[in-house]
């Protein structure tokens, strides 16, 4: 093993902050956002293209809530991130503690590290919103995860293509006995075959997993933030893709991001 390399764990960071979180499972609920840098996909509609390069600062909310941000370099210590979360860790506020980016997964010898620290300094439980495409990193990882949201990647919304590595990702969270989930964004452009294959994937690992069918939220500051132009699907589309999909799987909810409309980071 490689431990070595990570007696002094260091995280490219884009900012940690403490927001309602508007995907998924955990909607609505009130989380510590630790957003790493860095991704290996492309997704066409991708509103974070900032998370993809190495920045040379990161953004660090001091008060939770207030915005009230600090600039501090890259890399960060894991004593520093321990330092940062605890402050944001006033009592009772938080729900959980979201590992999001980027792909945090890319991170995965600090989490390694930094995970069971948080944890046992916060007690908070720990959620990972990964793009669901690295299943050995994931696998470093599940002793110290609670819930992980996986970003299923339909090549006709996404241009990205990772069945496989779905399914083992899957699998390995569903195993572990964590709370998974899928999300998937849906367009006008969304090909129902994929969201079938989709289907029949979860299914296979257990039926009783939550899908979200995400519509893209075309709401104008966040549009100019996205690589192209992509249109919501149409209500029809919507409600004939969720029966499609409850045809393999019994749970099938339709959430837009509501972050977005609630103005959230
Ligand atoms: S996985 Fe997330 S951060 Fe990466 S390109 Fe896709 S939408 Fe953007």
């Amino acid at each position: 093993m490689t431990s070595k390399t990570t007696v002094n764990p260091t995280a490219r960071l884009i900012e940690v902050f403490s927001a309602i979180q508007g995907e998924g499972l955990n909607v609505g609920t009130r989380q510590i956002f630790i957003r790493f840098a860095f991704c290996d996909l492309r997704c066409h509609f991708c509103d974070s293209a900032h998370t993809w390069n190495a920045p040379d600062t990161c953004n660090i909310e001091q008060t939770p809530g207030l915005r009230d941000f600090e600039v501090h370099s890259n890399p960060v210590s894991l004593p520093t991130l321990l330092q940062w979360v605890e402050r944001q860790n006033i009592p009772f506020l938080h729900d959980s503690i979201s590992l999001t980016g980027g792909e945090p997964l890319l991170h995965a010898p600090f989490l390694a590290s930094f995970l069971p620290q948080v944890r046992s300094l916060t007690n908070l439980p720990i959620y990972l919103e990964t793009g669901g495409h690295r299943p050995e990193q994931l696998a470093m990882l599940l002793p110290y995860l609670d819930s992980v949201g996986m970003d299923f990647k339909l090549p006709s919304v996404s241009g990205e293509s990772y069945w496989q590595e779905h399914a083992q990702c899957l699998k390995l969270g569903y195993d572990s006995h964590l709370d998974v989930f899928v999300k998937i964004i849906i367009s006008e452009n969304t090909e129902p075959t994929e969201l079938e294959r989709s289907a029949l994937l979860v299914a296979d690992v257990s039926p009783e997993i939550p899908v979200f069918l995400q519509p893209v939220t075309p709401l104008a500051d966040w549009e100019k933030l996205a690589n192209k132009p992509i249109v919501a699907p149409l209500p029809e589309q919507v409600l004939k893709w969720q029966a499609l999909m409850k045809k393999f799987v019994h749970h099938v909810r339709v959430v837009p991001q509501t972050h977005k409309m609630l103005n959230q980071l």
